[in-house]
């Protein structure tokens, strides 16, 4: 199995340790031709409007739409989650994949970062150290999508079948858990 890490902007080359302490190739992708080589994607944090703008550039919205429906398992963090999401602010979201809207920067500017002790049961984690930066907000979800954790009572890592979303980073942590359970979707 390879892992695409979508490589136009943003905190993509982080993933590669996690994945590789878990002995998993992965590639990154650039153009649509990269698609093919990978069963994965993990859609990094960063800039989601640069990102967007990449992404249509590239070419690679259509593709990118088509693989995840034909039941690609993906990950969106942070950006990723947003440029994932159904909707975006009052807009539709670029990709439109999973059944979220969010609100983007909805913390704050980025003095309002910060390292937010998350209790992850599925994962077995309590009080993982979950970095938020510049971070969106979940603010309403479809019923099919599964919460996994939660900050103040709002969503912050969220599955609907073989996509999940974290608003957080966990490439920024040592821990692999979140890649290993990526995986295992
Ligand atoms: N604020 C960024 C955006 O709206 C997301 C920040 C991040 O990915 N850490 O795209």
């Amino acid at each position: 199995m390879v892992v695409g890490l979508l490589g136009l902007q943003g905190a993509f080359l982080d993933h590669r340790k996690h994945l590789d302490q878990l002995g998993c190739p992965h590639r990154i992708v650039r153009e649509r031709d990269d698609l093919a080589a990978i069963d994965r994607l993990i859609i990094p944090g960063g800039e989601s409007t640069v990102m967007a703008m990449y992404l249509k550039a590239f070419g690679l919205v259509a593709p990118l739409k088509q693989r995840i429906a034909a039941g690609m398992p993906v990950w969106g963090v942070c950006a990723g989650a947003i440029l994932l999401a159904q909707t975006v602010d009052t807009g539709p979201g670029i990709l439109g994949s999973l059944g979220v809207t969010v609100r983007r920067n909805a913390y704050g500017r980025q003095d309002a970062s910060d390292v937010h002790p998350l209790d992850v049961p599925i994962l077995d984690r309590p009080g993982f150290p979950a970095i938020f930066i510049r971070a969106p907000r979940i603010t309403a979800i479809q019923p099919t999508v599964v919460v996994l954790a939660t900050r103040d009572g709002e969503p912050v890592f969220v599955r609907q079948g073989c996509r999940m979303a974290t608003t957080f980073h966990p490439e920024l942590t040592a821990d692999p858990v979140f890649h290993d359970y990526f995986l295992r979707l």
